[in-house]
């Protein structure tokens, strides 16, 4: 990309895709950082040195957090029989307008979609069921024992407009179930949902479900709620005035207030369902209220994709203003895996915004993940205790003893200042003496006592200094 970009041609920042910019009066600040010499001699082009506008990089202080969400995610996989499955970043541009509909505004305005080499159309992929659903059909998973389980994480991508949790690329982890109509499901899946909130320490957080039935009686429903809307028209945002042609039930899900007013007394999906869908949705809550799950029902929850059939339902946190952000959501998906050409298929599943669930961890002062600390540190004076030290220290890593070394640092006493930083309970030090004899010296740092011990010794001498020290802290 950066080859190809003219000399001073800021790509895509803000409206600035074609504007051009001096680089060298940019300040170099964080965010802008611009390298003014030109890359090696391939090139005299300026590389812009910034990541593209609503995508970043997830620094190592930030991975603590990350941590404790991927284990969560799939601790709770486990625990509810869920299969990983790791599906490519790029599909083709057909299988999500097939799926997530054409008149939605993920298709129609924010899919990265480009031309391969080989004259493909493809798409980053907007979302993860669409891909997991061909997944599903291209390996004849439909064969497997149901109901299947698959659960995934990873980026997904939409050209939205980036603000604070709304990001062109970010982090999903989608849990999906096929084969099975039963609204047990639903209610397991929604249960799998509160699990991994919960775990994760979240709270104030509210499920919000809704049914909006099968696409027969959605068009029942959509004449109806038409309608309803026309006669409002000129009240509308310009945005909702559009989807009043192209996808009516996406006004209800419009953010702007004056469409939130007008919508409050508009039909309601509920009034329209099928006798089936109907039945459904009354057992799902049925099993929420068994599983003392507290939900909201929001009938104006439509979210917005063709491919949703019966329930659907959305996780929201509030902040203490009483701003609302929504952390993940999902439904079933009765007709998808037919309608891509595979055999008819029942699934349900949802997706969890990672970043959002990120920032919301950090807004509540959630802990992130805490890696273990060493307890031991391995210090050597000297070549021939430095090759004897790296031995040993696979030795003591191959027992499970987890350790700390500073084989790049000369100096004893430059080692064992960090030892003390790290705050490690046992040093053991390899001098050039000890390293003719095959010993070590053992230092307990909690009592200060110290030892010299074979190396054969070594693992058990200092599995029972950390023991000793155990019980005593109780
Ligand atoms: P959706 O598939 O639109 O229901 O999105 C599922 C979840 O992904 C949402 O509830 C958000 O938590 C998260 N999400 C959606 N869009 C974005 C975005 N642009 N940036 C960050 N997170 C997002």
């Amino acid at each position: 990309m950066a080859q190809k970009m003219k000399k001073g041609v800021v790509r895509d920042s803000k409206k600035k895709t074609t504007k051009k910019t001096d680089v060298s009066k940019v300040s170099v600040t964080k965010k802008t950082a611009v390298k003014k010499t030109p890359v090696a001699n391939v090139s005299q082009e300026e590389v812009l040195l910034q990541a593209l506008r609503g995508m970043r990089d997830i620094l190592p202080d930030e991975q603590p957090y990350w941590e404790r969400v991927r284990k969560v995610l799939s601790h709770a996989a486990q625990e509810y029989g869920f299969q990983r499955i790791d599906t490519p970043l790029v599909e083709f541009v057909h299988l999500f307008t097939r799926s997530i509909g054409n008149q939605t505004d993920i298709v129609e305005k924010e899919m990265y979609t480009f031309q391969t080499r080989g004259g493909d159309k493809v798409a980053l992929r907007p979302e993860f069921t669409a891909g997991i659903a061909r997944a599903f059909i291209e390996h004849g998973m439909g064969v497997l024992p149901k109901p299947v389980k698959l659960f995934s994480v990873g980026p997904v991508y939409r050209y939205d407009r980036p603000q604070e949790g709304r990001y062109r690329e970010f982090w999903q982890g989608n849990f999906d179930m096929f084969g099975e109509s039963d609204p047990i499901l639903d209610a397991q899946t929604i249960q799998l949902a509160y699990r991994v909130v919960q775990q994760l320490g979240l709270k104030n957080i509210e499920f919000q479900v809704n049914s909006i039935g099968v696409p027969d009686s959605r068009r029942e429903y959509t004449k109806a709620l038409l309608r309803y809307l026309e006669a409002q028209r000129g009240k509308l945002c310009q945005n909702c005035r559009d989807r009043l042609v192209t996808n009516p039930m996406r006004v209800l899900d419009c953010k702007e207030d004056k469409c939130i007013q007008l919508t409050t007394h508009a039909p309601q999906s509920l009034d329209y369902l099928d006798q089936e869908s109907r039945d459904h949705f009354k057992r799902l809550l049925e099993y929420l209220d068994e599983l003392e799950l507290p939900y909201t029902i929001n009938t104006r929850l439509v979210r917005g994709l063709d491919y949703y059939t019966k329930t659907v339902f959305e996780i929201w946190s509030s902040d203490k203003e009483g701003k609302k952000y929504s952390l993940g959501g999902g439904g079933r998906y009765d007709g998808l895996i037919e309608s891509l050409g595979g055999e008819p298929t029942p699934a349900i599943g949802f997706g969890l915004g990672l970043d959002r669930i990120i920032l919301e961890m950090k807004r509540t002062q959630v802990k992130p993940y805490q890696e273990a600390k060493p307890k031991v540190f391995l210090a050597q004076l000297g070549d021939m205790a430095k090759k004897k030290s790296l031995r040993l220290f696979s030795e003591l890593e191959k027992n499970g003893i987890l350790l700390a070394e500073s084989f790049g640092r000369g100096s004893l006493k430059s080692q064992l200042r960090v030892a003390n930083r790290l705050g490690v309970e046992v040093t053991i030090i390899v001098g050039q003496k000890e390293a003719l004899d095959d010993t070590a010296i053992l230092k307990d740092m909690v009592s200060g006592t110290q030892e010299t011990v074979t190396h054969e010794r070594l693992v058990d001498a200092v599995k029972k200094i950390l023991k000793s020290n155990q019980l005593l802290q109780g």
